[in-house]
């Protein structure tokens, strides 16, 4: 990454350190060891107009190359690993169940058929598993024990994730009473899990002796949030505090990031896995979180123009979202990050899942969520457009809180009702007609991202 104060000037050539496929119609694609030219710098000090050998001009991340000029481009190895990048899947667990009593897994398996299994939460031991399996007339129940991130039955032979212990149980009896042999799948959509391995395999393991830690700037729901450096560009680096159990939601989060590349969301840069604590490393985002800006600056400082920037950025991140068929989930202003040249970007993919796997269970941000979704957790790109329509709230009314003096425990019931906030003080008419079309009660009546970013291209501030 181009950090900040560093900036390339035209006429600076690049080589290409890894292949980047675009992802907007204004990217230009490359691939490995391509050779590339800047034409200019943009806003965003993570992206440049480049030129290819071809003659084709378009946007390209200054992540993704190194300028030849430095000397070391064409011999250096690449920053992260000797590959370029790819995607991370998150893993199905088809056999996964979740919450499940003894009985109900009984009867799932009552089937005389030996070899047959699932794996439910354990009920008796919160955090642990039960893995059940079939055999003989009867259904075994073995503990799986969660140690030290590891998943174990016996404790002598520990596993990565769920996957690998059930891959390995799939090989061979191994103690159990029998080989696994035919899973009893779950309806609707499963649970997913992170293999460690893919990061590095994919090229995103960055060595921890490569990342320099600065000061603290942020707590998160999984840790802390420091400051550092990696490359001669200044970074943030998450780190997360309870080894134990949140390794798969933390990594789950990165592992959506790799799949995502765009101006309006923060970049993964890597993860640091040899080690503790895991670090996830995103590119720094100079002016922290937006609610903290907009409270922080306020009218005297932020311009009708930074709001409709701001507005702008957010649509523009999420309408890629869409395209992708990802759910956020969580869009707020306090999970957008401000870039040093004011630039907004959509962060925290924590809850963040492809269309596909998106289903109910963790914490819902009661005012930013959609009645569908509270009600029958059906989050969906819709959904987002809600929480979008309470963002653009945020943004004109300077970061205050939502539905000011209704009690989160009845929003809901006053939202059920039709009850939609009133336009904030001085916020145009253009704009708060589109946040009241984000909330109209039907999904299907929500504008879409694209159509949002439509309206807010015609709108001038
Ligand atoms: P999070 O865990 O993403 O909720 O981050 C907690 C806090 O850390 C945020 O509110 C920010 O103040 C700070 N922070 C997180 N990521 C970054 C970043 N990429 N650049 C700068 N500050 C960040």
């Amino acid at each position: 990454m181009a950090s900040q104060g560093q900036l390339w000037s035209r006429g600076t050539e690049c080589v290409a350190k890894y292949n980047f496929a675009g992802s907007a119609t204004h990217d230009l694609p490359f691939k490995k060891g391509d050779v590339l030219t800047i034409v200019s710098a943009s806003r965003d000090p993570n992206w440049y107009k480049a030129k290819r050998s071809d003659g084709l001009e378009g946007m390209i991340p200054a992540n993704f190359v190194i300028p030849s000029t430095d000397g070391s481009a064409r011999e250096a190895p690449p920053v992260h690993t000797s590959h370029s990048r790819q995607a991370v899947k998150l893993q199905e667990m088809p056999w996964f169940h979740g919450k499940m009593s003894r009985d109900e897994a009984e009867k799932k398996l009552d089937v005389i058929k030996d070899g047959l299994f699932l794996v439910r939460e354990s009920n008796n031991f919160p955090g642990d598993y039960t893995l059940c399996v079939s055999y003989d007339k009867k259904v075994e129940h073995y503990r799986v024990i969660l140690k030290n991130n590891r998943v174990t039955v016996d404790e002598e032979e520990f596993f990565e994730n769920l996957v690998k212990l059930v891959e390995h149980y799939q090989k061979e009896a191994d103690g159990l009473c029998t080989r696994l042999r035919t899973p009893v799948d779950k309806e609707g959509k499963h649970e997913v899990c992170v293999d460690l391995d893919a990061f590095k395999k994919a090229g995103w393991a960055i060595r921890r002796k490569d990342i320099n830690l600065g000061p603290l700037i942020g707590k998160g729901e999984f840790g802390e949030v420091f400051q550092g450096e990696h490359n001669k560009a200044k970074v943030a680096v998450k780190s997360l505090k309870d080894q134990t159990h949140d390794l798969q939601k933390f990594l789950a989060e990165a592992s959506v990031m790799t799949e995502l590349r765009h101006r309006n969301l923060v970049s993964l840069i890597g993860v640091s896995i040899d080690g503790t604590p895991v670090y996830i490393v995103t590119e720094y985002m100079a002016k922290g979180s937006m609610v903290d800006y907009l409270r922080s600056r306020g009218r005297a400082v932020i311009s009708k123009q930074n709001q409709l920037d701001f507005a702008r950025d957010v649509c523009s991140g999420m309408k890629y979202l869409e395209e992708k068929n990802v759910v956020h989930r969580d869009l707020a202003a306090r999970n957008v990050l401000i870039s040093d040249d004011n630039i907004a970007k959509v962060s925290d993919f924590g809850l963040a899942r492809e269309t596909k796997y998106v289903q109910d269970g963790g914490k819902v941000p009661i005012k930013w969520t959609s009645p569908e979704a509270l009600r029958q957790s059906k989050f969906s790109n819709k959904s987002d457009v809600w929480s979008y329509g309470v963002l653009l709230w945020e943004i004109y009314s300077y970061g205050r809180v939502p539905y000011p003096r209704v009690p989160v425990d009845q929003v809901m019931q006053h939202v059920e009702k039709g009850y939609r906030m009133d336009s904030p003080d001085g916020c145009p008419d253009s704009i708060y007609r589109i946040m009241r079309s984000c909330w109209e009660k039907e999904p299907d009546s929500r504008p879409t991202f694209a159509e949002v970013s439509k309206h807010l291209a015609a709108i001038s501030a």
